[in-house]
């Protein structure tokens, strides 16, 4: 298939090179054109704006940061919308706020453009060994045109539902991981404080009902080896406990422990690491506690 993609980062140029892998044929755009050079290198095509990425491509992928950056290459100047027909598809991969990208759906759909969201899980290793979970929202037969570039990327790619839904699966699941990322590091430090070693007390942990992937492939890659080079960064993961918390007050639910979570990450932030792989936040346990949670290299 001819594909657009805009947003070669930490996640999108992997995702991007599986799909070049898959016989696809990319025309790809980036705010810095140097985060593209393999692709370009692979064969990929260079365009100037998120609007050139759309001519000739039947569907079109972002892969960015924050809501607002979906927003501003969606339907800014220059932006996706701009140089869309009703034959584009456009599909977010990127971790967005359900509201948000059910708004520019029906943007979008005053154009005749369909539009689904496809927020992406499993990290960067993940996107490289192409297999990411992706939680697909939108029309269903739009879905099943985009399932074979997807699954070049990921080998459990879920249909949620309605535009939207892919977006709350994946603010639900992060949410968790960043919840469990902060409780673990209380356990852990609490657990070498009282004389285990970390090593016995993870797997431990790993093999009983309190074991879980933040634990099992999420820590020992950073946390445990002092590595925060992201990864998934600090920003990223404390917007991700905000969308979280936010749709829970735009809902009316109740989340104290999430509300905390959220503040774990705003300290972070305020320390400065947002730049920083999201194990970073674990550093304030080990603070607090006087405990490093690190593991020698075998
Ligand atoms: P990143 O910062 O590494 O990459 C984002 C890319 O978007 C950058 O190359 C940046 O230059 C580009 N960009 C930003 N604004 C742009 C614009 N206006 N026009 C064109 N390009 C623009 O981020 P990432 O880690 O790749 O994350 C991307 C998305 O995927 C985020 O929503 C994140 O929450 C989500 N995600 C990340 C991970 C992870 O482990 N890193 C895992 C799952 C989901």
């Amino acid at each position: 298939m001819k594909l657009g993609f805009i947003g070669t980062g930490n996640m999108g140029n992997p995702m991007a090179v599986n799909m070049i892998k898959a016989g696809h044929e990319l025309v790809v755009h980036d705010l810095r054109r140097e985060s593209a050079t393999n692709l370009l290198e692979m064969g990929a095509t260079w365009a100037d704006s998120p609007k050139d990425t759309v001519p000739g491509s039947e569907i079109v992928f972002t892969s960015l940061p924050v809501p607002r950056d979906v927003e501003a290459v969606a339907l800014g100047e220059n932006g996706v919308l701009e140089g869309a027909t009703p034959e584009t598809i456009y599909v977010d991969l990127s971790t967005n706020s359900p509201t948000m990208i059910r708004s520019i759906h029906q943007t979008c759909a005053q154009k005749g453009v369909a539009v689904l969201d496809a927020p992406v899980s499993g990290g960067v290793y993940g996107a490289a060994a192409g297999t990411l979970a992706v939680m697909v929202g939108g029309d269903e037969e739009t879905f099943k045109k985009v399932k074979p570039a997807l699954d070049s990327i990921g080998t459990h790619v879920v249909y949620c539902g309605p535009i939207g839904n892919g977006s709350v699966c994946k603010i639900c699941n992060n949410l968790l991981s960043m919840g469990i990322g902060v409780l673990l590091s209380e356990a852990l430090t609490m657990g070498v404080k009282a004389g285990v070693d970390l090593a016995v007390l993870a797997d431990a942990i790993s093999n009983s009902s309190g074991g879980n992937k933040r634990l099992t492939e999420k820590f020992p890659r950073f946390l445990f080896k002092g590595n925060f080079e992201p990864g998934f960064a600090t920003a990223l993961a404390a917007k991700d406990v905000r969308l979280a918390t936010d749709l829970g007050r735009e809902y009316g639910i109740p989340m104290e422990l999430s509300n905390l979570v959220d503040q774990r990450h705003v300290e972070a932030m305020l320390r400065g690491w947002g730049p920083e792989d999201s194990d970073a936040v674990a550093r304030i346990q080990e603070e607090k506690s006087g405990v490093q949670l690190r593991l020698p290299e075998n």
